[in-house]
């Protein structure tokens, strides 16, 4: 079977993707790997900012769709002490330029945007050849092979694309965020609550911190970050839950109890995201018939910039694809040409988030930055 356009990856740069191509008249086919959109639950809140995310949904025409999921409040902005001191709360009062909105809500409204077979569940990719002329052959674990015109990697961290491309792989960064939800929050876990607000709230210290986030329906979701080789994080899944969680509570001893109950109160969790990198300045030479997008081809550490990234990249590969029929290599050169030097430049700043959040000036760093707004762009790093 032949395909034009393949899409591996139906995460939100994929779907944009696909989305701005559809539009223009476009037909591409989306693999995924998941069988199917309710096979994994898709993570918590994303700000999506005005100056990339929401531009990326324009493109899309999606944008008033996207207007009615924001979920009102998430703005607020806290950061705490180790003692549960309060240094600094930036309220929502509606102008900010990075609301808030469920991802699995923005993925269901750009699953719905698209004709029904455009999105084939089950496809997950293992293994690709070159065919020269540009073109490829995809082989897919379910025993499909298909070849394509244009293959692009919008398949994650661990991209199986990208080795068409680069030789990097993601590298281990010595943080370990450990999620953690606590419902019914408002009654049960009160004090939790109030500590963490209508939005996202920072506790954070040299090498960890807790940044919890307020979901809709009372839930409190935590990131519990610490700096830790990768066998400590190993003992800690290897063990049972009970002992996990007060394994990770007690590198918190002597914090307030209202954030270490972001730990020990939780109902659903811990669950480790153990954080790895691409090299902040990641890039390839132009091969002919494929390219990368989201964060196949950018993986930073997380600072609220990657999903809204994968949208743009979406946005921007499908403008270029559109906008020169019959000459695929010069969109591609463009797209990557400002690719390139647009996710250097958010991974730097991405880099400097963390060293604001887990470094030694940590928390009065990270405070000092939000008053004189230099994370203006980057102050989403508790969504996911
Ligand atoms: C702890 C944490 C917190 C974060 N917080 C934020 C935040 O607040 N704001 C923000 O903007 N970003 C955040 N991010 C980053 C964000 O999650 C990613 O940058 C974003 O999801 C990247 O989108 P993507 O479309 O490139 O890839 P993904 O969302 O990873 O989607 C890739 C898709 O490809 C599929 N796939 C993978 N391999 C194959 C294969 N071989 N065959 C077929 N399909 C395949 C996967 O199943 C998946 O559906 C966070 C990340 C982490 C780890």
């Amino acid at each position: 079977m032949h395909i034009p356009i393949a899409i591996i990856g139906a995460g939100l740069g994929g779907l944009v993707l696909a989305r701005v191509l559809h539009i223009n008249g476009i037909a591409a086919t989306v693999y995924e790997g998941e069988a199917s959109a309710q096979a994994r639950a898709q993570g918590g809140m994303l700000d999506i900012h005005d100056f990339n995310g929401q531009l990326g949904l324009k493109d899309a025409g999606l944008y008033e769709e996207f207007l009615g999921l924001i979920h009102p409040g998430g703005q607020q902005t806290r950061c705490l002490d180790r003692d549960g001191r309060l240094l600094l709360d930036s309220p929502d009062d509606g102008t900010g330029g990075r609301p808030e909105v469920a991802r699995g809500e923005l993925r269901r409204i750009l699953l719905e945007s698209l004709p029904a077979d455009a999105v084939r569940w089950g496809h997950k990719l293992v293994s690709t050849r070159v065919l020269g002329d540009g073109r490829h052959e995809l082989a897919f674990a379910n025993g499909l092979v298909v070849t394509t015109d244009l293959l692009v990697g919008a398949d994650g961290a661990w991209s199986k694309v990208r080795a068409l491309l680069s030789d990097a792989v993601p590298a281990y960064t010595g943080l370990v965020f450990f999620e953690t939800w606590l419902g019914d929050a408002d009654a049960r876990h009160g004090e939790s609550a109030a500590a963490v607000g209508g939005g996202s709230m920072m506790a954070v210290a040299p090498g960890k911190g807790i940044l919890a986030h307020r979901e809709p329906d009372s839930v409190l979701h935590a990131y519990v970050a610490l700096q830790k080789p990768l066998t400590w994080i190993e003992d800690i899944e290897r063990a049972d839950r009970a002992s996990a969680i007060s394994r990770i509570a007690a590198e918190f001893d002597g914090w307030a109890p209202e954030l270490t109950a972001l730990i020990t109160g939780c109902d659903t969790g811990p669950v480790a995201r153990i954080i790895h990198t691409l090299p902040v300045e990641h890039r390839w030479n132009r091969v002919p018939g494929v390219t990368l997008l989201g964060d196949a081809a950018h993986l930073m550490v997380p600072s609220g910039e990657g999903a809204n990234l994968a949208i743009f990249d979406g946005a921007e590969l499908g403008k270029a694809i559109a906008s020169s029929p019959g000459n695929i290599e010069a969109a591609l050169l463009a797209y990557e040409t400002a690719l390139f030097s647009r996710s250097a430049h958010a991974a730097a700043e991405a880099a400097e988030v963390t060293r604001l959040l887990f470094g030694e000036d940590a928390p009065y760093g990270l405070v000092e930055a939000f008053k004189h707004d230099m994370l203006g762009e980057s102050a989403g790093v508790t969504g996911r």
